[in-house]
């Protein structure tokens, strides 16, 4: 069974490696390419709700900084100006696919509180149903705890559930889970389909990451765990080529899918 050819509602996570160079600037080429296919989704009749990370990198990187601030004012101004340029350039660019983008930004006490919960899922419903396309992120500039502790791999299986999404896919900078960790021992094989996400599944996520984002494989697994456990099913697959979720919604096995619990 293909669990994404019929998705209509997802989920896309795409984090900060994804989107700056190595340099901390904009991945422009990326980026395009990355709204081009999500437009083109959208066009296909999909919906399609963006979880974008990048404010602080971006932040740091327009605010000329050597390197991310250590204080937690430094970061949260960081990310009141990375979000600003990250929203221009998302609405420009999808803007020229005829999209219309709306930014929500959300705080962990929005989604625990039933009512603020509720009230979340309306205005997702509306925006949905209105052609929008929701751009998410963490409200990093009031909500201290959240750049402490926060990280968008978990925010986008919340906000998967929320809007009840048919799938989540999170972009990252490598192509799926692997046995081992694929930067140590580049064999490492790749593991295509997980059933069911177990003590071992979280054990050989550990340690693996990527160097400009918060969350490294472990946040990502722990976010299927909580999507498949919602009955959504997840995949993690390389964002190098955003294309790849043309192959991932045209049922070819690409990255690793985490198939959703039944009830
Ligand atoms: N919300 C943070 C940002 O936009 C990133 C969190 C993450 O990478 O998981 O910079």
């Amino acid at each position: 069974m293909n669990y994404f050819q019929n998705a209509k509602r997802v989920v896309v996570k795409v984090g900060t490696s994804t989107l700056t160079h190595e340099t901390g600037k904009l991945n422009l080429r990326r980026m395009r390419e990355l709204v081009r296919v999500l437009s083109d989704l959208k066009n296909a009749g999909c919906e399609i709700i963006l979880v974008s990370s990048g404010a602080i990198g971006v932040g740091v990187s327009k605010l000329k900084l050597e390197r991310r601030p250590h204080d937690i004012g430094g970061r949260q101004a960081c990310a009141a100006v990375g979000q600003c340029e990250l929203m221009y350039i998302y609405d420009k660019l999808f803007g020229e696919y005829g999209h219309v983008t709306a930014q929500v930004l959300l705080t962990r006490d929005c989604v625990d509180e039933h009512v603020r919960n509720m009230n979340i899922q309306n205005a997702f419903e509306r925006l949905l149903d209105l052609g929008a396309l929701p751009i998410i992120n963490e409200n990093d500039t009031v909500a201290v705890e959240e750049i402490v502790f926060g990280d968008n791999d978990t925010l986008s299986a919340i906000v998967a559930k929320i809007v009840q999404a048919d799938a989540l896919v999170i972009l990252t900078d490598i192509d799926g889970l692997h046995e081992e960790n694929p930067k140590i021992n580049p064999q490492a094989k790749l593991i295509p389909v997980v059933e069911e996400i177990t003590q071992h599944t979280r054990d050989i996520a550990g340690g693996t990451g990527s160097s400009r984002g918060t969350g490294g494989m472990i946040t990502k697994v722990e976010a299927a765990e909580l999507a498949t456990s919602a009955g959504i099913v997840t995949a993690i697959i390389d964002s190098s080529d955003p294309d790849n979720l043309y192959r991932l919604f045209d049922g070819e096995s690409i990255g690793t899918t985490f198939l959703p619990k039944r009830a």
